[in-house]
């Protein structure tokens, strides 16, 4: 017998990898050029020259100590320069131990999940939201409650959040900038957020955390300021992931910070190593460990990204689809034509465009639009962009 939950898990792949998938089949079927595949969050642009430098320079080194095993969470070294250079941008005090080096995001937030969280617990989420949560949440034993946002600007709704917040509240999750929406929550958001943590808190008489989840931090545009939550509320945790900002997604390297003043500090930062141990992530990818101390700062070309916004949303407004303006992230969150999102998704395909639906997101009747893809897929999409438009057009004139 197998565990019937991760049978389930298996068995069925997410939508967006559903989706992918067909398009690789359609691509060997018609050609790359003529599929318009907007639904994977793999990030377009190369990693900046710095990360090749790095690599090669690295690799001159001694091979049994750049493949070596760090230490469980992380090279010392490593984590005080990322604890450095977090004090230097958002005028923080960590130090190297309040660094947890991590797979990823993913391993990040499953490891804060494991290690806050007890089966019936609860942990909130804004919607729209990156749909893993659910399940691994649900990993845990915990459960998921869901917020819906307040439109039409898709920030935070926390009066619908003081409804939902409890005695079973472990933790709430704040993704900004936000995929699939590409918003980033106000400053005005988040103290009203903070506020409302520490009055539950308070009233519950244990901690709510707030775990930041922004893999997208550095994917801004306009100048747009993302404030750095754990100036805002104490009890913050944030999940950091080289995968976008460095374009460095295979490479599984990110990081936790668990600040040192955070309630039940000691207990917290044992119970991440815990968590971290029981998941099978300790002891971070070494070279990338090392590759990313010597590139801390750097990002790949954002402004292709600002580039891509402009073109998909200027275009779609065009033709006259609804669009949230995204402020950040590579995500393009736009009203489905009509109300069930699936099936608008599957008449898109029949001009091989291929979207994601929102309903997985947590917020039924949009399509995600990834436009970290190549300039000419945007520019050649539009006509069939156009084509469904009028398709729809015709339906509603007959
Ligand atoms: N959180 C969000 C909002 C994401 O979009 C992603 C990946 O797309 C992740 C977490 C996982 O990131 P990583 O690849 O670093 O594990």
């Amino acid at each position: 017998m197998v565990s019937e939950e991760c049978y389930e898990l298996g068995s069925r792949s997410s939508i967006i990898r559903e989706i992918f998938s067909f398009g690789l089949k359609r691509k060997a079927e018609i050609g790359a050029d003529r599929v318009y595949d907007f639904s994977l969050g793999n990030p377009s642009i190369p990693a900046p020259d710095s990360v090749k430098r790095a690599i090669l320079e690295l690799l001159e080194g001694p091979a049994e100590e750049i493949h070596a095993y760090s230490p469980a969470p992380g090279d010392a070294v490593v984590r005080k320069v990322i604890a450095d250079s977090l004090n230097r941008r958002f005028g923080e005090c960590f130090t190297g131990e309040n660094i947890f080096m991590t797979c990823g995001a993913a391993a990040s937030l499953n490891i804060c999940f494991r290690a806050l969280g007890n089966p019936g617990d609860e942990f909130v989420a804004f919607a729209p939201f990156f749909p893993e949560y659910r399940c691994w949440v649900e990993g845990v034993g915990a459960s998921l409650r869901v917020v819906q946002p307040l439109l039409p600007d898709f920030q935070m709704d926390l009066e619908a959040l003081r409804g939902i917040l409890g005695p079973k509240t472990k933790g709430v999750i704040v993704n900004s900038p936000n995929n699939p929406s590409g918003v980033v929550y106000s400053l005005e958001s988040i103290e009203g957020l903070a506020e409302l943590l520490r009055e539950k808190s308070e009233e519950y008489g244990h901690p709510i955390y707030l775990i930041s989840d922004e893999p997208y931090r550095e994917i801004v545009y306009d100048g747009v300021e993302v404030p750095y939550l754990t100036r805002y509320y104490e009890d913050t945790l944030v999940c950091y992931s080289y995968s976008k900002s460095l374009s460095l997604p295979g490479e599984r390297i990110g990081y936790i910070v668990i600040p040192g003043r955070i309630h039940d500090y000691d207990r917290v930062s044992a119970a991440i190593a815990g968590a971290a141990r029981v998941l099978g992530f300790v002891c971070a990818p070494s070279l990338f460990q090392q590759v990313v101390a010597r590139c801390v700062e750097d990002t790949g070309d954002i402004e292709a990204y600002r580039r891509n916004r402009d073109l998909l949303m200027e275009g779609l407004r065009r033709i006259g689809y609804t669009c949230v303006p995204p402020q950040g992230a590579f995500y393009l969150f736009v009203k489905a034509l009509e109300e069930d999102a699936g099936a608008f998704c599957e008449r898109a395909k029949k001009y091989d465009l291929l979207l994601v639906p929102s309903d997985d997101f947590g917020c039924p009747g949009y399509v995600r639009i990834a436009y970290c893809v190549a300039e000419k897929t945007i520019v050649n999409a539009m006509p069939a962009f156009e084509r469904l438009m009028e398709e729809y057009q015709r339906v509603a004139m007959s």
